[in-house]
């Protein structure tokens, strides 16, 4: 039985015979149903005609993407290690070039992903690393469309799943959205990498909030508040968020404050 895949948001679901009518997750008012109607695909179709995308973003970090894209065309983040490294969120597609590129230079060990709409083919993933561990905040639990042993929910604010990677929850976009801090990321002034909790927008000196992307839906102000003050105790000058063109490169900490105050002038 295969797993079948969102063909709007790209997640994986329980493998069944036939999918189900709708994605739970796209029929949340964070997403949408396509218009055409809902569709479906597996692993083994993506396969048949894309490919992963993959280049070095800064020394030791390499963006693993999906062309062309499917769904909503996020790229994920792999931190290289020699003893085995990190992968924070995950595209859809899983080629065996990009497995064969990850283990000559230490594979992964853990995963981590920063919230539902990113979920994607995460247990795939972590099947061919070797059935590694998925960090996941456990106030995301009901969003997992597929259940399985290698997920690992985690509670509280901040989860260190590797030396100087730690996850630390933000909530707002969903209660357990996470973000990921890398020490060692910007040659050592450090890096959080943010998913769409702290979204880097066309300024890219620029960061938002939202509650819903697609569809608009802006974040209250004390859910934005709330982000700044969960991500002020680490070190960080770059940010990175969920696609390849959206990374704020310097002075980050200030843009979020700045960006912070911005918003919350505009909303109230
Ligand atoms: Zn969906
Ligand atoms: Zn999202």
């Amino acid at each position: 039985m295969p797993s079948y895949i969102c063909t709007t948001c790209g997640v994986g679901y329980a493998e069944t015979d036939a999918p189900r009518e709708t994605c739970l997750i796209c029929a949340d008012d964070r997403q949408y149903v396509n218009a055409r109607g809902q569709g479906w695909t597996t692993l083994d179709e993506l396969r048949e005609d894309h490919v992963n995308e993959m280049h070095e973003v800064e020394p030791g970090l390499i963006g693993i993407g999906t062309k062309p894209q499917v769904a909503i065309g996020q790229r994920g983040l792999w931190i290289a290690r020699p003893e085995g490294g990190v992968l924070w969120d995950c595209t859809p597609v899983i080629t065996d070039a990009a497995l064969t590129a990850i283990a000559a230079k230490g594979g992964i060990k853990a995963i981590g992903i920063s919230h539902p709409h990113f979920y994607s083919t995460m247990v795939d993933w972590s099947r061919a690393l070797g059935g590694v561990p998925i960090y996941l905040h456990e106030d995301n639990r009901d969003w997992v469309m597929r259940p399985d042993p290698a997920v690992e929910f985690w509670s509280g604010e901040s989860k260190q799943i590797a030396e100087g990677v730690t996850l630390a929850r933000v909530g707002g976009h969903f209660p357990g959205s996470t973000v990921l801090h890398w020490s060692e990321g910007a040659e050592g002034r450090g890096v959080l990498m943010t998913g769409d909790s702290i979204m880097v927008v066309p300024d890219t000196r620029w960061v938002s909030f939202m509650y819903s992307f697609p569809n608009l839906i802006p974040l209250n102000a004390r859910g934005v508040e709330r982000i700044v003050k969960a991500v002020k105790p680490y070190a960080y000058d770059r940010i990175y968020s969920g696609w390849w063109d959206r990374v704020l490169d310097t002075d980050a900490k200030a843009a979020v404050q700045r960006s912070a105050d911005r918003y919350i002038a505009a909303i109230r």
